[in-house]
């Protein structure tokens, strides 16, 4: 909900150049209309079109207490991938029965968290965790509802970093004929699980649907196998996330149902063949709900001009607010918030204020003419942007905010310096 007003930029009705004021920067900026949106999109094209579905926002991208009320609210369920997360959830009482909890190394306290909270589903990255589950369980005389992650061996056209498909991955289960069945068979044997189905997560920031569907294939085969081999019916498969957003013109983002409409029109044909009833279809969809509802406020300080190369344009965060564009070559686009209308005659670098040369947020950018104090918004920080933010050379994590149709709402307040040493002790043979 970006717009404009007498040359300032207005996020959600709300003028940035005044919550930078009130607020400081950096300073994150959420557009409540936008998350919400994202989710009835989701409802219309998925979960009221097609029975039995369910998606659960993939909350790594944005992790917080009040944006698990909203994707609550707006009927969504959760995926967490570490006791944090689920902790955050169980603080933001979100219904245990609509959480999930994925990951490839979960540690015996996050089960014993996830057990005990009684949430709706773990996804079982391999049999070490199977056992710790089952060990679990056995102890708390409980049962939880499983799906098995699979390594689709699926290549993605996206950064090597966000990738998670493919055969050398860390990620899932793999595919070897003897590890797969062995795996299938000690799930469904399990006194302690209830072995529903299986999961797949191909990639991140994806524009085609040619991996879904080839990971899809790998499930659906599976299937088979435990209806063939063990006349067991799998009754859930979770198909991801990865549905890409815009960031920049290179981006040609697709809408959910072109990644939606092949799968489910595909597991309907399917489960008909083989005589299944359709299992449940579950997305976890992230970057997709809240990546373009986020903007970023800073706020320029020193500007160095190299004659004839390069004008840096230094503004008061940097990698610790937004190590995407440093971990994986991502690219923004960014304006200036109180020179909206003017016009954008200099070409510059944004760069961040930490000790680090990669400390680069955008790469040649025309903005326009840039002064210490101007407001510099970068767009689509949502996802991955706070979540991933340091305390890298002891700068303190951004406030957030959440902006609504004219009104703004502090969601986590900016970590002061005693926060940041709160946990630290001197001993005594140093005092
Ligand atoms: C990260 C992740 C997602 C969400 O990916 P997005 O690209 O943010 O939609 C979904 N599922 C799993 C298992 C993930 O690790």
């Amino acid at each position: 909900m970006i717009g404009k007003k007498n040359n300032t930029l207005y996020i959600d009705g709300c003028n940035a150049v005044k919550l930078a004021q009130e607020y400081g920067t950096p300073l994150y900026v959420y557009s409540e209309s936008d998350i919400v949106g994202k989710c009835r999109e989701i409802r219309e094209c998925f979960l009221n079109k097609y029975p039995n579905t369910r998606a659960a926002y993939a909350s790594k991208a944005f992790s917080s207490l009040a944006m698990y009320k909203i994707i609550e609210r707006e009927g969504l369920c959760l995926d967490v991938v570490s006791g944090g997360e689920l902790y955050t959830a169980i603080k933001a009482n979100f219904p245990a029965e609509k959480i999930e909890f994925n990951g490839n190394n979960k540690l015996f306290s996050e089960i014993e968290l996830a057990v005990d909270y009684g949430i709706g589903r773990i996804i079982v990255d391999g049999l070490n965790e199977l056992d710790l589950i089952e060990q679990v369980c056995k102890r708390k005389k409980k049962k939880i509802n499983i799906l098995y992650r699979i390594t689709p061996e699926v290549e993605s056209d996206s950064h090597d970093y966000i990738v998670t498909g493919k055969k050398d991955s860390k990620f899932g289960i793999p595919l070897d004929e003897d590890v797969i069945s062995y795996h299938i068979e000690k799930a469904i044997q399990s006194e302690y699980v209830n072995f529903l189905g299986f999961h797949f997560h191909v990639g991140s920031q994806l524009h085609d649907n040619t991996s879904h569907l080839a990971a899809l294939e790998t499930s659906l085969k599976l299937v088979e196998q435990c209806k063939k081999q063990y006349n067991y019916t799998i009754k859930e498969l979770n198909v991801g996330g990865g549905f890409g957003i815009r960031y920049n013109d290179e981006d040609h983002k697709k809408p959910y149902p072109y990644f939606l409409e092949p799968i489910m029109a595909r597991i309907e044909e399917f489960s008909q063949q083989i005589g299944i009833e359709r299992p449940a279809v579950v997305i976890e969809p992230g970057r997709s709900i809240v990546g373009e509802a986020g903007t970023t406020l800073h706020t320029i300080g020193s500007i160095k001009n190299i004659k004839g190369i390069r004008k840096y344009v230094s503004i008061d965060g940097g990698m610790t607010d937004n190590i995407r564009p440093a971990l994986y070559q991502a690219k923004y686009e960014g304006i200036m918030a109180n020179k909206m209308g003017d016009s954008k005659t200099e070409k510059v670098t944004i760069c961040g204020k930490c000790c680090e040369s990669g400390d680069i947020l955008i790469k040649d950018i025309n903005i326009a003419h840039p002064e210490p104090g101007d407001i510099f918004a970068i767009f689509s920080t949502g996802a991955y942007g706070y979540s991933m933010a340091s305390n890298y050379n002891k700068n303190n994590i951004p406030a957030v905010v959440l902006v609504n149709k004219g009104k703004d709402y502090l969601i986590v307040k900016r970590q002061t310096y005693d926060d940041m040493i709160r946990n630290e002790l001197i001993p005594d043979s140093l005092k």
